[in-house]
Parts: C-alpha cells; sequence; structure tokens
C-alpha cells in the first residue's frame, strides 16, 4: 500500500505531519515539483527559490537516511500538476498522497483539482494540518465569523491552548529501502539568479542549521526580546522567518521550544509568542477572505483611495534614494540580505503608502520580489496593516514619522551608518535628517516634504470617509 508525500513548505523531516502519517501507513516515497513559471507569476524572489533549493537538497539526505526516495519533478505551473500526479500514482502503485494545507488561492485550486484527478483513478488525497497551530475553520467569533482584530483572535488562541496544546512530533522511523532511485535537487533554475555568498551564509540551509538557531534565539535572547525587538542595529529577533516560510521549521517546535523554558505565555516569552501569532493570524485571514490575495483591500472602502502614479518616487523608495536615512538603510538591508527588520518594515511600508501615497499593492510586489522570507499571508497582512487597508485597530491618522522613528529606535545612527557607509562620519545628531550643507555628493535630499505628505494623506482618508 505505497504512498506518496508531496511537499510543498514544508521542507523537514522531524513534526512534519505529512509524512509522519504518509510513513505510518505504509512505504513512502516523496515527491517535489520544481514549478518555475507558477513562482515567477507569484513573483518569489529568486534568494527564496535558492533558499527552497539548499533546503531541498539537505532534506533529501533527510528523508535517504529514513529510506524514503525523493522524486524532483517538473511543471511550469500548477494546472499541470493533476495530470503529472495521476501518472506518478499511477506508475509507482500508490494509493494516497499525503499533503500539509497550503491557504493561498492558487494552492487551493491547485489541490482541488489534483483531488478531483486522483479520485477518479482510486487515489486518495489526504491533507494534513501542518503550518498553522489552529484550523482556519475552528476559530471563530462567538456569531460564527472570522477575526478581523488581532487581539480578540489572541484571546481565543489562548483560551485553546489552555485547554489542548498541539503536539509536537518528532522523527519517523526509517522504511526499508525501496527499489526505487530519487533525483538529484538541481543546484539553480532558469530565471532565478543565484544570490551572492554573502547572502547565502546569512541564511544556512536545513533543519539542523534551523533547529541551532531556535534554540540559540530561545536560550539566549529571548528574555530580552520585549526590550530589543524593534531596534535594528541589535540582533533582537530570531530571523527565523525564512525557516518558518519555507517550512524548515515548524510553529509547534517553536511552541514547545517555548514550553521547555518555562510556558508559552509568561512574560519573558508572551512577545514573541504573540508574534508567532501574527503569522498564524494572517494566514486565518487569507483563509477566510481569498480576496486579499487576489490584490483586493481586506476594507473594501479603502479601495476608493487616490493612489498616486509616481514612477519616479517608487523607484527612489526601491533603490534606498529618498533622502531619509532610516528609510533608504532598510531599504538596501533587503537588497543585500533578503530580510529587512520588522520595525522598518511598518516605517517603509507607511512611507511608500502614507507619505508617498503609492499604492501598497506596488510595495507588497517589491517585497515578494526580494524577500528571501516572503509569504503570502504575512506580506500582504503586514502592507494591508501599514497602508490602513487592512487589520490594523489604529486609526488611520496614526501614522509614524520616520524622523521620530529613527531617532527612537536608532538613536546613535548604527544602523543607518551599517547601510549607508556615505553618512557614517555625521554627527548622532545629524544623521537622522541632514541638513543640505551635510550632505555627502550623491546622497539625495528628502523626495517629499513630511508635513505636506501627512496631510495629503489624511485628506484622503478622511475624503474616504465622508463617501462612506
Ligand atoms: P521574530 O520577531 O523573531 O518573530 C518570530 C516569527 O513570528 C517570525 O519569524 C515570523 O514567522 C512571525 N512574525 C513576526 N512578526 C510577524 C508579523 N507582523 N506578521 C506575521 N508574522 C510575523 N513576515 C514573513 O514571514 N514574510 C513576509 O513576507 C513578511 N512581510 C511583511 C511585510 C510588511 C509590510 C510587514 C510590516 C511585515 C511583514 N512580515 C513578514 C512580518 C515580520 O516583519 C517578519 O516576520 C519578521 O520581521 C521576521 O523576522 P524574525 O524572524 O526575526 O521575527
Amino acid at each position: 500500500m505505497r504512498q506518496l508525500i508531496w511537499l510543498r513548505s514544508d521542507l523537514r523531516v522531524r513534526d512534519n505531519r505529512a509524512l509522519g502519517a504518509a510513513m505510518g501507513a505504509g512505504p513512502s516515497l516523496a515527491l517535489y515539483l520544481l514549478s518555475p513559471v507558477q513562482w515567477r507569476m507569484h513573483d518569489d524572489a529568486p534568494c527564496k527559490v535558492d533558499f527552497w533549493l539548499r533546503n531541498l537538497a539537505e532534506l533529501s539526505h533527510g528523508l535517504a537516511s529514513l529510506g524514503v526516495p525523493l522524486l524532483i519533478r517538473r511543471v511550469d505551473t500548477w494546472d499541470e500538476a493533476p495530470a503529472l500526479l495521476t501518472r506518478l500514482c499511477h506508475e509507482q502503485n500508490i494509493v494516497r498522497v499525503h499533503v500539509n494545507d497550503e491557504y493561498g488561492v492558487h494552492e487551493n485550486r491547485r489541490d482541488a483539482a489534483v483531488e478531483r484527478a486522483l479520485q477518479a483513478q482510486g487515489v486518495g488525497l489526504q491533507r494534513h494540518l501542518d503550518q498553522l497551530l489552529f484550523a482556519p475553520d475552528s476559530l471563530r467569533t462567538r456569531s460564527g465569523g472570522s477575526f478581523r482584530l488581532f487581539a480578540q483572535f489572541r484571546k481565543a488562541c489562548h483560551r485553546h491552548l489552555a485547554v489542548s496544546l498541539p503536539a509536537v512530533g518528532g522523527l519517523p522511523m526509517a522504511q526499508l529501502p525501496l527499489n526505487v532511485v530519487g533525483n538529484d535537487v538541481p543546484a539553480a533554475l532558469e530565471g532565478f539568479a543565484t544570490p551572492p555568498e554573502s547572502l547565502r551564509r546569512l541564511w544556512p540551509a536545513g533543519e539542523i542549521a534551523a533547529q541551532r538557531r531556535l534554540h540559540e534565539f530561545v536560550g539566549n535572547q529571548l528574555a530580552a526580546y520585549a526590550e530589543a525587538r524593534d531596534f535594528p542595529a541589535e540582533p533582537g529577533t530570531s530571523r527565523l522567518s525564512p525557516y518558518l516560510a519555507a517550512g524548515v521549521l515548524s510553529p509547534r517546535q517553536c511552541l514547545h521550544a517555548l514550553l521547555r523554558t518555562g510556558g508559552f505565555d509568561r512574560p519573558e516569552a508572551s512577545a514573541w509568542f504573540d508574534e508567532l501569532l501574527w503569522r498564524e493570524f494572517y494566514k486565518h485571514i487569507l483563509a477566510s477572505h481569498p480576496r486579499v490575495s487576489m490584490g483586493r483591500a481586506l476594507r473594501t472602502e479603502t479601495e476608493a483611495l487616490p493612489w498616486r502614479d509616481a514612477p519616479q518616487e517608487l523607484a527612489a523608495w526601491q533603490q534606498g534614494r529618498t533622502g531619509f536615512p532610516l528609510i533608504d538603510a532598510a531599504m538596501r538591508q533587503l537588497l543585500a540580505t533578503g530580510w529587512m527588520h520588522n520595525r522598518l518594515r511598518m516605517v517603509v511600508a507607511m512611507f511608500l503608502s502614507k507619505n508617498l501615497l503609492i499604492d501598497w499593492r506596488h510595495g507588497e510586489r517589491w517585497f515578494m520580489h526580494h524577500l528571501i522570507d516572503g509569504d503570502l499571508a504575512a506580506n500582504n497582512g503586514g502592507w494591508q496593516w501599514s497602508a490602513s487597508t487592512g487589520t490594523n485597530a489604529a486609526p488611520y491618522f496614526r501614522l509614524f514619522n520616520p524622523l521620530t522613528q529613527s531617532r527612537r529606535f536608532d538613536p546613535e545612527g548604527r544602523f543607518i551608518r551599517q547601510w549607508l557607509p556615505e553618512l557614517a562620519s555625521l554627527h548622532n545628531r545629524d544623521i537622522h535628517a541632514p541638513a543640505k550643507a551635510l550632505r555627502p555628493a550623491g546622497y539625495p535630499l528628502p523626495i517629499v516634504d513630511l508635513p505636506f505628505s501627512r496631510e495629503r494623506a489624511l485628506a484622503a482618508f478622511k475624503a474616504l470617509r465622508r463617501r462612506g
């Protein structure tokens, strides 16, 4: 009774629900689909695709030690997945395919089409809850709806966790070798440039690397997290997002690492656990409001905002040439490392969508093109939160001032100096908003007047309220 585990964003052997279920049910093979055209349609970043391939190579060793051959197949788009899977199941005498659920619209459509095609051939598709602590339809408001406010969602999660904690799985028992030869993982894929070694070194691949990072963070940095997490020059956050996004690490492994330190809801742990719940929250939002993944605002009335068409300002923002040092340093961090500190993601997103009044969808796309942790739900949720078109509970007029943020969260300009060496010699007092005479040749003047742009954004939002 051969089983197939179809791997997607769950690139690990430990605590992988679909893999555990497949191997518990019978001799198993693993499959991974390279889908370059689909990935380009999703704006997946070259550094992220490289990260997937590097992790897949590590995973193939992990699977081999369990006796599971990894088959690599290529489909340009997921439209080809049903035919490929039915053919493969027929050739390999597979009776059941196991998958861990994903929550995007295309992902759902793909899985439904594959399920129909397999059923017609008498093969089952078994779905597993793996990426999340709670299935999206298992958490409901009193009136049966889905949560749109994080504070309420968080409460519901804590209520559930007080009653039952999701268990963490280990490594499945190895199986007897199958007479099937696995495939090599390609080192690169055309259309996705290999990132420089300096970027790759920041994000070593594999479960061992992810576990090491988790345990170092929980052991050494967790206690200081609530204080340090907003200061981009500090190593204050876990930098686990690429591993969670690719499923090299599971949320249950994070939860249980916290439990081993004394609990997820004690003060030293809860600030970090809340961030894992934000991850959970945005995936629930995506599952219950699929339109957000189709370029639509969660708050539909904000579709009427008069976004500006300002390609030069957009390009200045993208390349880190706005003349606002903190914004420019953050955008350069993104280009060089594939990652940006959370505080700065909020600051640059508000700057684009409010101060420049440029459609948040441009920013969402640029982030996706460059992030190694690019995740549809978290990226969309973060952009819509920042642009006040989504789940932000604060009123639209609470708008970050990038200079105040810079003075508060990078007081000595250490982060700015790291990414804008041309400003390194400036005094702490000047570095956040250098006067014209202090700007080195080539460093631009601010591309927008902050008080004016703030008023322009507020007027645009107020006009929406008048319409509504
Ligand atoms: P930590 O502070 O150590 O948090 C632990 C984990 O919790 C993270 O690894 C991540 O999985 C999750 N998490 C933390 N904050 C958030 C959040 N606000 N929303 C959802 N999950 C969160 N995160 C992504 O994983 N992928 C994205 O594409 C992404 N795009 C974003 C875009 C914008 C505009 C904003 C404002 C935020 C975005 N985030 C995204 C959320 C957050 O910025 C990153 O998860 C965080 O910076 C990752 O760093 P870390 O692993 O050190 O986080």
